[in-house]
C-alpha cells in the first residue's frame, strides 16, 4: 500500500490497535518523507526556476493545508484515533511535524543542486565530493560581479602630487585638529582680537573659544611648539570658512601649508624654493613672478604668480589678459609668529607659504567650478 493510500485510512483498518504499533507506523512515514526529500536532492535541477518548482511540489505534496499528506495523517489518524491511542498518536505526529520542517521550500531549495553546477564540480578535481556538498546549490558557471573600482579623488591626487615634491626636498609632514581654539588659529598669527584681518575670515565659531580652523597655519604654530628650530615642513589638511558657495568658494576646502625655519633663511631661500614647486607641478616652461601683498603673519609678504598655464603668457580670460595667475600668498615668518611658536627670532628667521588644492586642481585640470569636487557625481570623478 502505498503511502498516500496508507494516510487516507483510519488506523483500524490499518490494523493498528495497540499504542506500541503507533510509533513504527510513524516511523514508516518519517522514512517515506526523508526518502522522497533525498530522491528529489540526488536528481537535481537543471536551472533556478526548476529547482523552486521542485521544492514547491514536494512542499505542498506533505505540508498543503488541503490534502497534504500531514493533514490527512492529522484527520484520519490522530482525530479519527480511538481514545486509548490518541496520546501516542498525539506524540508521534508531533514529531513528525517537526521532522516535516526539511520540505520548507527554502531549506529545500539550498539543498537541491544545479545540476551543471554539480557536472563542473565532478570535472573540477580540487573540488573532489567536499567541494559538491559545500557548494551546494551554488552555481560556478554563471559570470561573476563586476565590482566598480573606484579611485583617488583628484583633490586628494593633488595634495599628494604637492606633497611628493616637498618630501623630495626634505620637508616633512604635519597635521594638526581642525577643530582649533582662537589661540592658534589667530592669536598666535598675530591676528589678535581688534585686528581687522579677523573680519576678512569668516569662520565658523563653535564657541567663543573654538573655530573650525579658517587656514591650516595653526599647525605651523604647534610644530613650532614641538619641535623647535631648525624646522622644514609641510601641513596639507581641511579647512572651513564661511562663504558663500559659489564656483570659486566652498565652506570646506583643501590647503597645504609649508614652513621653513633655520638660520640664515632669505626670501631669495623662499623664491627659488616655490619657483622649483611651481615648475615642477605645472611644467617646467612655467615662469613665476612675486608682487607685493600683505598677511598678518608674514613680513614681508608676497604673492605669487605663474604665467599663465592657458595662454601661456599671451593673455586670455583666465589670466584677466595680463598674462599672470597668482597661485599662493607666501612671506618670510613675522618675528611675532616665531615668538608664539616658541622660536628666537633673534637667531632664527623662516619663510612660509599657503596655497588651495581645489585651486590647484582647477588649474591643472581646467575646472571651472568647485563646487563639481564636492558633488560625488561620478561622471566628473570618474575622469581623473
Ligand atoms: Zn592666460
Amino acid at each position: 500500500m502505498s503511502i498516500d493510500q496508507k494516510v487516507r485510512k483510519p488506523l483500524k483498518e490499518l490494523g493498528v490497535t495497540a499504542p506500541e504499533e503507533i510509533s513504527d507506523l510513524f516511523a514508516g512515514v518519517g522514512d517515506a518523507l526523508e526518502s522522497e526529500r533525498q530522491r528529489l536532492i540526488a536528481r537535481g535541477a537543471d536551472d533556478e526556476g526548476e529547482r523552486e518548482r521542485l521544492a514547491k511540489e514536494l512542499r505542498d505534496r506533505w505540508l498543503a493545508r488541503k490534502n497534504g499528506l500531514i493533514s490527512s495523517i492529522d484527520e484520519c489518524w490522530l482525530k479519527a484515533a480511538p481514545k486509548e491511542l490518541k496520546p501516542a498518536v498525539g506524540r508521534a505526529f508531533n514529531e513528525l511535524r517537526k521532522a516535516s520542517a526539511a520540505l520548507e521550500v527554502n531549506a529545500l531549495v539550498k539543498a537541491i543542486p544545479l545540476k551543471h553546477a554539480a557536472k563542473l564540480q565532478g570535472k573540477l578535481s580540487f573540488a573532489g565530493e567536499a567541494g559538491t556538498a559545500e557548494h551546494g546549490g551554488l552555481d560556478l558557471t554563471l559570470p561573476g560581479y563586476r565590482r566598480q573600482h573606484g579611485s583617488v579623488h583628484p583633490v586628494t591626487q593633488v595634495m599628494r602630487e604637492i606633497e611628493d615634491i616637498f618630501l623630495g626636498l626634505g620637508f616633512s609632514i604635519e597635521s594638526g585638529p581642525e577643530i582649533e581654539s582662537v589661540h592658534y588659529n589667530f592669536e598666535a598669527l598675530n591676528i589678535p582680537e581688534s585686528h581687522p584681518a579677523r573680519d576678512d575670515w569668516d569662520t565658523l565659531y563653535i564657541d567663543s573659544q573654538t573655530v573650525l580652523r579658517t587656514h591650516t597655519s595653526p599647525v605651523q604654530i604647534r610644530a613650532m611648539e614641538k619641535h623647535g628650530a631648525p624646522l622644514y615642513i609641510i601641513c596639507p589638511g581641511k579647512c572651513y570658512r564661511h562663504d558663500n558657495p559659489d564656483s570659486t568658494h566652498a565652506t570646506m576646502f583643501h590647503q597645504v601649508e609649508g614652513l621653513a625655519v633655520d638660520t640664515d633663511i632669505s626670501f631669495a631661500d623662499l623664491k627659488g624654493t616655490l619657483d622649483f614647486f611651481a615648475r615642477k607641478f605645472f611644467g617646467e616652461k612655467i615662469r613665476t613672478n612675486f608682487f607685493p601683498s600683505f598677511f598678518p603673519f608674514t613680513e614681508p609678504s608676497g604673492d605669487l604668480a605663474i604665467s599663465c598655464v592657458f595662454c601661456e603668457g599671451k593673455g586670455c580670460r583666465v589670466c584677466k589678459e595680463s598674462g599672470w595667475v597668482e597661485v599662493m600668498g607666501c612671506g618670510m615668518v613675522h618675528p611675532e609668529v616665531l615668538r608664539h611658536g616658541g622660536i628666537d627670532p633673534e637667531r632664527y628667521s623662516g619663510w612660509a607659504f599657503g596655497l588651495g588644492v581645489e585651486r590647484f586642481a582647477m588649474m591643472k585640470y581646467d575646472i571651472n567650478d568647485i563646487q563639481l569636487f564636492h558633488q560625488s557625481d561620478v561622471r566628473f570623478l570618474e575622469q581623473f
